[in-house]
C-alpha cells in the first residue's frame, strides 16, 4: 500500500503516523512458566487492543473443558502434527510435557506482512526460537510475584493431575533460567492482574514508537520536510 504524500498536508503528525502504520506489524511474544497467567493476561490485553492479532497454536494435547478448536488451539492428532511439521508448517514447535505444540507459519507471516501487530504465547524455548527467526520480536517474560503461586494457580484451575502439575513446576524452574534473554519482565501479582495488563499494554504501546521501527525511507522524509 502506498503511503500518503504529506508534503503539503497541514495535519503533519497524523500523516507521519500513517507512514508508520503502513509498515510491517510488530511481533510480541509473551512467555513464562505455566500458571503465570499468560492466557488471562493476553485475553485481557486483546480486549483492550482490538487491532492486535493473536497467533493460535497447534497442539496434540486433549482439549480442556471450554476450549474451542481454532480459538484456543488447533487440536491435531499426532500424525497430522508430524505431517505439518515435516512440511515446514510451523515456525517453531516443542514437545512440552509429552505433547507437541507449534506456531503455524503462514498465519504469522501473512499477518505481519499485512501490517497487523501480532501476539503469541509459546513456552520459553519456543519464544527464543521465534526471536532467532524474527530478531525484532519483543519478548516478554511473565512471572508470578511468588513461585509458590504457580502451584496454587495450577491446582486451582483443576485441569491437570498432581503428577502433571509437578512436571509443569519442574519445567518452570528450568524456564526462569532463560530470563536474561528476554526484553521485558512483567510480574503478575496475585489479585492485581489488571496492573500486569496495564504494564503489558504500556510495553506494546512504547515499542510501536521506537525509532528503529520507522523505515529509513520514512525517517529521511521527516528529515527532509
Ligand atoms: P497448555 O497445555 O497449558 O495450554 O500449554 C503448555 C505450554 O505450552 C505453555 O507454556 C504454553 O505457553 C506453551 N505453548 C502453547 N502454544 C505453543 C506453541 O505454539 N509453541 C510453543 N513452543 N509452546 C507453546
Amino acid at each position: 500500500m502506498k503511503p500518503p504524500d504529506s508534503r503539503n498536508n497541514k495535519c503533519f503528525a497524523l500523516v507521519w503516523r500513517e507512514w508508520y502504520v503502513f509498515g510491517p506489524g510488530l511481533l510480541f511474544v509473551v512467555s513464562g512458566p505455566s500458571g503465570a497467567g499468560k492466557d488471562t493476561l493476553v485475553d485481557a490485553l486483546r480486549a483492550r487492543m482490538p487491532r492486535l492479532r493473536y497467533s493460535v497454536s497447534a497442539t496434540t494435547r486433549e482439549a480442556r473443558p471450554g476450549e474451542r478448536e481454532g480459538e484456543h488451539y488447533f487440536f491435531l492428532a499426532r500424525a497430522e502434527f508430524e505431517r505439518r511439521r515435516a512440511s515446514r508448517g510451523f515456525l517453531e514447535w516443542r514437545e512440552y510435557n509429552g505433547n507437541f505444540y507449534g506456531t503455524p507459519r503462514d498465519f504469522v507471516e501473512r499477518t505481519l506482512t499485512q501490517g497487523y501487530d501480532l501476539i503469541m504465547k509459546p513456552e520459553v524455548n519456543g519464544a527464543l526460537s521465534i526471536k532467532g527467526t524474527f530478531p525484532d520480536a519483543v519478548l516478554i517474560f511473565l512471572l508470578p510475584d511468588r513461585f509458590s503461586h504457580l502451584r496454587a494457580r495450577l491446582l486451582a484451575r483443576r485441569t491437570e493431575t498432581n503428577e502433571e502439575i509437578a512436571r509443569r513446576l519442574a519445567i518452570a524452574h528450568e524456564e526462569v533460567k532463560f530470563i536474561r534473554s528476554f526484553d521485558y519482565i512483567v510480574i503478575n501479582e496475585e489479585r492485581r492482574s489488571e496492573e500486569a495488563v496495564r504494564d503489558l499494554h504500556s510495553i506494546l504501546q512504547a515499542e510501536k514508537f521506537r525509532i528503529h521501527r520507522f523505515s529509513d525511507d520514512s525517517l529521511r522524509k521527516m528529515e527532509d520536510s
